[in-house]
């Protein structure tokens, strides 16, 4: 037996055979083949003749699903002859690059090369990342206003003196809300909504509380007198002044050394989101001053501003 490689439409009859199913039947047969509504009504005083030959699977799939749409009940017979080479005005596509008209037969662009079926997947793809990266901002900035939030209940038990944050007044953002200072051999260290500001003679530093991989407080080391150390260890080695480390240490007063859970919740509880994916799973590494994390969920690249305290998806074209 021959395969069956395109698809005959024969008119079985009208599911409304009033004048408004009729109407309905001429302008779908219209929208399809282009042919007045005269000769539309005209096929249907002679139901042997069929209504479309040798469609392709696709062409038969469209036209069966429009004339179902009318009312109109067909009967879809196999062909074994190809599909004819010359179109109708039904079985042309435009190309969605350089718009150029062919035959939906085609798999590839005969003007641009473009590759139908891949830029159709591209396209779902495209949209899929968007949606996935719209939520992951909107959960970002989510996140970052609960803390902001966090920081202000904390200053309404806790007021911040004034001239705690005049050290700083340089290096605070607009929108960042400090709300701790701690006092230190080594200097002032001030948390705000976002990171650590600290200053010691390697000068001002700061890092997002998402790069604290482990906090030490009081430790196994020798204790001073009156003082209680603190030691940060960092996700990665981290710029301080002219040197890069990767953990720092202070010797707190006795007064700041009652804060430590205060510091433990904000530098464990905090993690940086996957602009793609949203997962809080992200791996560090250092290249030079610039810190890059992947994610170990969808494998998406970030730069990390610390500054801003932000993980930046690179988006790959
Ligand atoms: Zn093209
Ligand atoms: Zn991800």
């Amino acid at each position: 037996m021959a395969d069956v490689i395109s698809f005959d439409i024969y008119l079985l009859g009208l599911r409304d055979p009033s004048p408004a199913g009729r109407t309905r039947f001429a302008s779908a047969f219209e929208r399809l083949t282009g042919h007045s509504t005269e000769e539309s009504l005209e096929l249907l005083r002679r139901p042997s003749a069929p209504l479309f030959q040798r469609l392709s699977s696709d062409q038969a799939r469209t036209t069966v699903n429009a004339l179902d749409d009318a009312g109109v009940c067909i009967e879809v017979r196999p062909n074994t002859e190809m599909p004819p080479a010359e179109e109708g005005s039904l079985a042309t596509q435009e190309c969605p690059r350089c718009g150029f008209v062919q035959p939906t037969t085609d798999p590839e662009c005969a003007r641009c090369g473009l590759v139908f079926a891949k830029w159709e997947r591209e396209q779902v793809q495209r949209m899929q990342r968007e949606a996935r990266l719209e939520e992951a901002v909107t959960k970002a900035i989510q996140v970052r206003r609960e803390w902001d939030d966090r920081a202000k209940g904390y200053l309404e038990s806790h007021p911040l003196d004034k001239d705690a944050t005049v050290l700083f007044a340089q290096a605070l953002g607009q929108e960042e809300i400090p709300f701790l200072l701690l006092r230190s051999d080594e200097g002032p260290l001030l948390l705000t909504s976002r990171r650590f500001l600290t200053q010691r003679e390697e000068g001002t530093l700061s890092f997002p509380f998402e790069l604290v991989a482990d906090v030490d407080i009081g430790g196994k080391l020798v204790q001073k007198k009156d003082k209680v150390r603190l030691q940060l260890t960092f996700e990665v080695p981290i710029e301080l002044g002219e040197k890069v480390s990767k953990s720092l240490a202070w010797q707190l007063d006795k007064e700041s050394s009652f804060s430590a859970n205060v510091i433990m919740d904000w530098a464990f509880a905090r993690r940086f989101i996957c602009g793609s994916c949203g997962a809080k799973d992200l791996d560090f590494r250092s290249e030079g001053k610039q810190i890059h994390a992947r994610c170990m969920h969808c494998a998406t690249d970030h730069e990390i501003d610390v500054v801003e305290a932000l993980a930046v998806p690179v988006v790959q074209e």
